[in-house]
């Protein structure tokens, strides 16, 4: 299937270009390189419509038939890969083969939610009387993206939510519109009309979403600011809620590993997709055995990275995704330097237009510092001197965040007992930070509210109905 020469919505199952447009940048030049339909609050109304009229046919299709349609969207991803991957490049900044990992991951997951099977229980409550529960869908969900990782995380949501046999709104951020707006298109063939609808739209849009009377749930990623204000919004219609919210994920790292072999895990376990994924390795604590070591082959490792044009062969790490992040990095950058904190790599601007950023390593600033505090959300990470386990695990249980965690120790049990420890919804031991459809997701304290994948994030988009009944 060829795409469309201009970037449409889909809504009950037809395209739309939307009454309005507004620009979208290549990160990686500062410049507009397409426009995306912008929905209005009226358009929104129709879209809504759109979905509830499609929900008791869509509820009533068989569950089977519901899973092949996943896993026929899933490959009809990957037969168009080259021109997705490009596009989110583009839109997104990331170096095409983690473009290309991205839409697989995608199409992996819609592969994987869809053999997913919601349980019922039943008994026999008294002689001539049973009574059973199961799991029916909730109606619409509206599904509200990220920018970071546009295409897997918009995946995450309408892959359980079409499965349980909901109808969806899907909406990408306004940063990274078009794979989604592109999937959408492929999704018209496949799904029943106004079952998948995709649409754009600038700032204006998420909140009407969170507000509109006729969407049952709100399945959110995003940060922990947005996150309140989704709630807040959701509350007068009582929406159910799904929020994968922020994190400031701790890396431990013992003094027994292996530095030259975790190394280069490490590193690109806090620099991937230049920083900007919700569990990296955000706080890199390091013991004081090893730390001058680490540091070292971390340095090093900085300095080579290529980072340049994610279009471009060879390039490793691509720009910061929007101008505006780019603004607040360059100035905790700035803070960072000012308050004479060492920077171990990064002191040298990366050329360009785009919103380049080389990695920049942090030399053991106090705890209360910005980057060591906040969510950086890029290529700024702090290296973090500590004496032993207990200290390392309450400094790393500071904050309000709690998304996830990793440490890293030669002795098997320490590092389960150090895991029991830690605040935070995923602990990986001896691995960087990565998710599997088959296991739930979420963040402990202010990292979100429900978890995502696996069979609990797909009874997420349920509500349990238990029938009873008598004899006459
Ligand atoms: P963001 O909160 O700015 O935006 C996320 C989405 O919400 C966008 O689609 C945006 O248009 C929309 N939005 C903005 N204001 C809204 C409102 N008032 N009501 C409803 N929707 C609104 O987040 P971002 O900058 O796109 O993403 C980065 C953040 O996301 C980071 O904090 C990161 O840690 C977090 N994140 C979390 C996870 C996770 O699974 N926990 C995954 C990826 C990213």
């Amino acid at each position: 299937m060829a795409f469309a020469a201009q970037y449409e919505m889909t809504i009950g199952g037809e395209p739309r270009p939307g009454a309005l447009q507004f620009d979208v940048v290549n990160p990686a030049t500062g410049a507009v390189f397409a426009r995306a339909p912008s929905c209005g609050l009226e358009e929104l109304d129709g879209v809504v419509a759109a979905a509830r009229a499609a929900f008791p046919g869509w509820r009533d299709t068989p569950w089977e038939v519901r899973g092949a349609a996943l896993v026929q969207l899933g490959g009809a991803i990957r037969a168009h890969l080259e021109p997705l991957m490009r596009l989110l490049t583009a839109e997104q900044g990331k170096p095409h083969a983690e473009a290309e990992g991205e839409l697989l991951k995608a199409a992996e997951w819609l592969d994987a939610v869809a053999t997913l099977r919601l349980p019922s229980s039943g008994d026999a409550a008294a002689p001539g009387r049973s009574s059973w529960s199961r799991h029916v869908p909730l109606g619409v969900v509206g599904a509200i993206a990220p920018w970071n990782y546009p295409v897997a995380l918009a995946v995450w949501k309408i892959a359980p939510a079409l499965l349980a046999g909901n109808t969806v709104v899907l909406k990408p951020s306004p940063y990274t519109p078009l794979t989604t707006l592109r999937i959408g298109e492929l999704a018209r063939g496949i799904f029943p009309p106004g079952v998948l609808n995709v649409i754009s739209g600038t700032d204006a849009l998420g909140p009407w979403m969170t507000a509109a009377d006729g969407i049952d749930k709100i399945s959110f990623t995003g940060s922990t600011h947005t996150g309140r204000a989704v709630m807040a919004g959701a509350a007068p219609t009582l929406k159910r809620l799904t929020l994968e919210l922020g994190g400031n994920d701790a890396a431990i790292v013992m003094p027994d590993v292996d530095v030259g072999a975790v190394a280069e895990r490490l590193f690109w376990a806090a620099f991937r997709n230049a920083g900007q994924v919700c569990i990296a390795s955000k706080r890199l604590f390091i013991h004081d055995a090893i730390y001058d070591d680490l540091a070292g082959r971390l340095a090093e490792l900085a300095r080579a990275v290529r980072v340049g044009d994610g279009a471009r062969q060879g390039v490793q790490m691509g720009p910061v995704q929007n101008a505006a992040q780019y603004r607040r990095l360059t100035a905790l950058l700035a803070e960072t330097r000012a308050s004479n904190a060492r920077l171990l790599a990064g002191e040298v601007p990366t050329p360009g237009e785009g919103y380049f950023m080389a990695p920049v390593l942090v030399d053991n600033p106090s705890d209360e510092a910005r980057v060591v505090c906040e969510e950086q959300f890029g290529p700024i990470v702090p290296l973090l001197r500590f004496r032993s386990a207990d200290e390392a695990i309450a400094r790393a249980n500071q904050g309000p965040y709690g998304l996830g965690a990793s440490i890293w120790c030669a002795d098997p049990d320490k590092a389960e007992r150090m895991a029991a420890k830690l605040e935070a919804g995923s602990i990986w031991i001896n691995e960087p930070p990565q998710t599997s459809p088959h296991r739930p997701f979420g963040g402990h304290k202010q990292s979100g509210l429900g978890v995502e994948n696996g069979l609990m994030g797909l009874m997420a988009y349920t509500n349990v109905q238990t029938v009873s009944s008598g004899s006459l």
